[in-house]
């Protein structure tokens, strides 16, 4: 054993180890506070609602446990369990080691295991925690349809981009990281625009807002904060789930405000609006792009990482396997990368509660906060959201920051 296997073998069950510690905290925490519904919410919230939110956060925290467990063993098998080097043997005689199809075949396959080893917890997910909730509306027929299209898109956009990475890492010299990176920034830039427009709709169906007096009311608002109004959509979220949402995504011309159909159904015009603003937030503030300026460098330095540690012979060998080409390579890097980059999962998670601060406040400003708050109490209510995660857990993975903070910022600014 070199000291790489020992370094990573650390790393990835002390990364696990602290997983599973705050997950346990966060579901003794919400345990702990299952029977007194805070004092901000006490008066919109039933108890049973907030105890309805405290057995699903149990529950999805339970599977959630399994699910990070099962990750790290697939981890271990196909590394230092020698699953990758089989898998790489078993195409070998096929394809020819270290030929394009080769190492396209094999990171496919890897694509394949891991959504295999997901399955079970997917399910469980939706037939099981979802349905027990009353949350899920997915059918086995849709799921059995959704997976095929989704297998069928991974196919037709994935092969050819793994071909291409592959291609350029063979065929560019010294530097070849760079030129991947280029490739994976501009894939990413034409993925937001072609996500939303192309590639959700096959999905879902997306419409404009129909309610022509709110129509009124959402268009001047769009005006009024610079956005064009045709980026407007309901989508039917109901033909897979209860829980309302609203999200904005792309850029230029591709960007959009969606919300769900289940979420407009609960919230009043005020809130609507109120929500709206928000989601306009992230506009004017140009989150999405913010968030790509820490992606881009990051991933620029984690692709200079792997174009090094791809010429060094223990960074195959500490991992499991004899093999040494650059598909190995690509599949090694990416199997640890989240054991080594699990510390910057807390300032990522900092930085996405800002932008939701900074969103809210300007819901505030062009809308009211009052509003807001209302339409963020019938959100947690309905899906079952926790009012009180563990405060720990909350700073490592929470996107949004906690309800009760949340609204206590919201209720402070001046109105
Ligand atoms: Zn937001």
């Amino acid at each position: 054993m070199n000291a790489f296997t020992a370094l990573f073998v650390c790393v990835l069950l002390l990364g696990l180890a602290a997983r599973l510690a705050l997950m346990q905290r966060h579901r003794h925490h919400v345990q702990a506070h299952r029977d007194r519904v805070p004092e901000a919410f006490a008066d919109a919230i039933p108890l049973a609602s907030h105890q309805r939110a405290a057995d699903y956060t149990a529950a999805r925290v339970g599977l959630g446990m399994r699910d990070a467990v099962a990750g790290v063993v697939l981890v271990l098998v196909l590394t230092l369990g020698g699953g990758l080097q089989f898998i790489h043997d078993a195409w070998a005689p096929l394809l020819g080691a270290g030929s394009l199809a080769h190492g396209v075949s094999l990171l496919a396959t890897l694509g394949v295991l891991g959504w295999l080893v997901d399955l079970p917890f997917v399910l469980a997910r939706t037939f099981g925690i979802e349905r027990r909730f009353g949350f899920n509306r997915m059918t086995p027929r849709l799921f059995v349809t959704d997976t095929v299209r989704q297998g069928a898109l991974a196919a037709l956009i994935g092969l050819p981009v793994l071909a291409l990475l592959l291609w350029l890492a063979g065929a560019m010299g010294e530097l070849w990281w760079l030129w991947v990176w280029a490739f994976w920034l501009g894939f990413n830039l034409l993925a937001m625009i072609i996500w939303p427009t192309f590639i959700a709709p096959l999905f879902n169906t997306f419409t404009p807002l129909a309610d022509s007096a709110l129509k009124a009311r959402v268009e001047a608002l769009l005006t009024r904060c610079g956005f064009q109004s045709k980026g407007l959509f309901v989508m039917d979220g109901s033909r897979r789930s209860a829980h309302g949402n609203a999200y904005f995504t792309g850029f230029g011309a591709a960007k959009r405000i969606v919300f769900f159909d289940t979420l407009l159904a609960k919230l009043n015009a005020d809130e609507v609006e109120a929500v709206l603003a928000h989601e306009l937030g992230h506009f004017r503030h140009h989150h999405i792009i913010k968030r790509l300026a820490v992606l881009a460098p990051t991933s620029l330095v984690l692709l200079a990482l792997l174009g090094w540690l791809a010429s060094q012979p223990w960074f195959f060998t500490g991992l499991g396997t004899s093999a040494n080409d650059m598909a190995t390579a690509l599949a090694l890097f990416f199997l640890v990368l989240p054991a080594f980059t699990f510390p910057l999962a807390p300032v990522l998670s900092h930085m996405s509660r800002r932008h939701e601060f900074e969103a809210d406040a300007y819901a505030a400003k062009q809308t009211r906060a009052s509003d807001l708050v209302a339409a963020l109490v019938k959100l947690y209510r309905d899906n079952a959201s926790t009012l009180t995660p563990d405060p720990l857990y909350s700073r490592v993975f929470d996107s949004h920051p906690p309800a009760v903070l949340r609204v206590a910022r919201l209720q402070a600014l001046p109105h």
